[in-house]
This record gives structure tokens, C-alpha cells and sequence, in this order.
């Protein structure tokens, strides 16, 4: 059993389900401070997400992946 930690802001705390896990991204959290999105160069905060924060939800699945290849992803799109 792992405590998911925070690599933004240091906070240790038990996974979204309440199940300590190390298996959620944990790059930022609601903890952190606004920090400086490394893709779009935008301002960014667990309550105002930049732009790169794209929600899959409701997109078909092409659109999807086209982004992520927009993004470098290789999603092995049949050419
Ligand atoms: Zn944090
Ligand atoms: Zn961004």
C-alpha cells in the first residue's frame, strides 16, 4: 500500500476513492499553488485548468486521438 504524493506541493494524501494509491497523477493537486503549464506556457490551477486540459468526455474517438497526436502521443493512427 503506497500514500499518493504530490510532486507540486509535496502533499501526501490518500487517492481520489479514499484507497491510498500512487496509480493517480500526481504531478499537481488541489493543493498546489497556480503553476506554469510546461506545454502552452499558460497559467494553470487545480480550479482553472490551461488549455492542454482537454475534455475526452463527449468527443468522438478520433477527435481524440487526434489530439493526442497533435500533442506527440503515438496513438498508431492508420495512415
Ligand atoms: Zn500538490
Ligand atoms: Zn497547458
Amino acid at each position: 500500500m503506497s500514500i499518493m504524493t504530490c510532486r507540486g506541493c509535496g502533499a501526501t494524501k490518500p487517492g481520489p476513492d479514499g484507497t491510498p494509491t500512487d496509480c493517480f497523477p500526481s504531478e499537481h493537486c488541489g493543493q498546489c499553488p497556480p503553476w506554469r503549464c510546461e506545454t502552452c506556457g499558460d497559467m494553470c490551477s487545480a480550479s482553472d485548468l490551461c488549455g492542454c486540459w482537454i475534455t475526452f468526455e463527449g468527443m468522438a474517438f478520433a477527435d481524440v486521438k487526434a489530439h493526442l497526436a497533435a500533442a506527440g502521443f503515438d496513438v498508431g493512427v492508420p495512415s
